[in-house]
């Protein structure tokens, strides 16, 4: 039972300090972590970064070496699995194969005990429906594919109402159409139940589409925590905005600022803005980032509403205007929704722009390859990255 000095019941899971190592392997390195009651909330990031570790020690499958693991108020760092209230589901579900899939889903419910099989079969029938397999009862898990298999794993695990569930790359075996479909439906469920989803991936999409909230790790600490919107929108590192989708980071020097903008000028000469917000704690050299969709493209004046680079600069135009960039087409793909284009700046960079493709037709190929173009963006969609490697935010 929580003690007195209980943290309130939103907090569900509270890592402090928490440090895994093995032998000279730090795989997870002094995390502080929040995780709030109800939420889906995801440990992304690419392979050894030290995620499944960090839900392993949670679950209790791994011992943390220091640090604190609290549920809902109550220390668990050195309790065993089966006392915790939480459950896992593996990418490799593991169902028995010798049993039904009611049997499977029952399995959770017969060894707690105490409940007449009346109330097991309602319940158990009301998980598959919650899975969506109503009437899957009497398979075997060899006569159901891999996507109903996973369900009918989601289903046992669901089936005690653990305070959280633990879900570590659950996906993972499912081709893309099925994993798309699962990515919803994991979704539906988690807010039909309201159990708190602790969710492992490093599908950074995956990770968006479900999560209330993400944690993106890189070398056993996260660098960055929050909403898949603001990770996206306003990446604090490299390497999130990296992780996340594509970013185009230009370094520059600040030159002044005006009316709440950061004047910048970034290598090819031009300068640039940004909201001085968000060069706020950064010391040291940064870049600044614009994401493809972002920027418009035009050729002379055209789509980019304002004077070229070269003329006068961004800096003493009003906010609101756009920032602009000149280069040259070095590749145009056509990507079907999009077409993507790479210019190449003046000082040899690169950016990426991604035109959505309302207008254009089977024949009408709106820029190629040495086209001279401007770029353009809305300085509130820049966003700042520090250069060195900083270190992440753990609160
Ligand atoms: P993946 O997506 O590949 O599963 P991950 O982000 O989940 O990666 P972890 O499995 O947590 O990463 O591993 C983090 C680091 O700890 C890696 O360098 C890994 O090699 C190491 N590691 C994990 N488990 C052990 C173990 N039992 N013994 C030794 N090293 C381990």
């Amino acid at each position: 039972m929580p003690g007195p000095d209980a943290r309130p019941a939103e907090v569900e899971v509270r890592l402090v300090d928490v440090t895994k190592r093995f032998g000279d392997v730090v795989a997870v390195d002094r995390v502080n972590l929040e995780v709030r009651g109800g939420e889906f909330f995801s440990l992304l990031g690419p392979s050894g970064c030290g995620k499944t570790t960090t839900l392993r020690m949670i679950g209790g499958f791994e011992e943390a070496t220091s640090g604190l693991i609290e549920l809902r108020g109550q220390d668990v760092t050195w309790l065993p699995p089966y006392q915790r209230n939480v459950n896992t589901v593996f990418q490799n579900y593991a169902l028995f194969p010798h049993l039904t899939v009611f049997e499977n889903v029952a399995f959770g419910l017969r060894r707690k005990g105490g409940l007449e099989a009346k109330e097991i079969k309602r319940r158990v029938e009301e998980m598959l429906d919650l899975v969506e397999l109503p009437g899957f009862g009497k398979r075997k898990p060899n006569q159901i594919s891999g996507g109903q298999a996973q369900r009918v794993a989601l289903a046992r695990a669901l089936i005690n109402r653990p305070a959280v569930l633990l879900l570590d790359e659950p996906l993972g075996a499912l081709d893309l159409k099925l994993r798309k479909q699962m990515q919803v439906e994991l979704k539906r469920i988690q807010h039909e139940v309201g159990v708190t989803f602790i969710y492992v991936t490093h599908d950074q999409e995956e990770a968006m589409t479900m999560s209330d909230r993400i944690a993106v790790m890189n070398r056993g600490r996260y660098e960055q925590l929050g909403e898949p919107e603001e990770l996206y929108e306003r990446p604090r590192t490299r390497f999130v905005a990296g992780f996340l989708g594509v970013s185009n980071l230009l370094g520059g020097s600040r030159e002044g600022s005006a009316d709440g903008y950061a004047v910048v000028r970034v290598t090819d000469g031009s300068r640039l803005r940004v909201q001085s917000a968000l060069l706020q704690g950064i010391e040291g050299s940064f870049e600044i980032g614009v994401r493809p969709e972002k920027i418009r493209i035009g050729t002379g004046g055209e789509g980019t509403g304002g004077e070229g680079p070269g003329g006068e600069g961004p800096g003493g135009e009003a906010p609101g205007e756009l920032d602009q960039l000149e280069g040259t087409i070095a590749d145009a793909s056509y990507l079907g929704v999009s077409t993507q284009y790479i210019v190449e700046l003046r000082s040899g960079e690169r950016v990426s722009v991604y035109e959505q493709n309302v207008e254009r037709t089977v024949h009408g190929s709106l820029h190629t390859s040495g086209d001279r173009v401007r770029l353009a963006w809305a300085p509130d969609h820049a966003f700042v990255v520090a250069s060195d490697a900083a270190g992440p935010d753990q609160t």
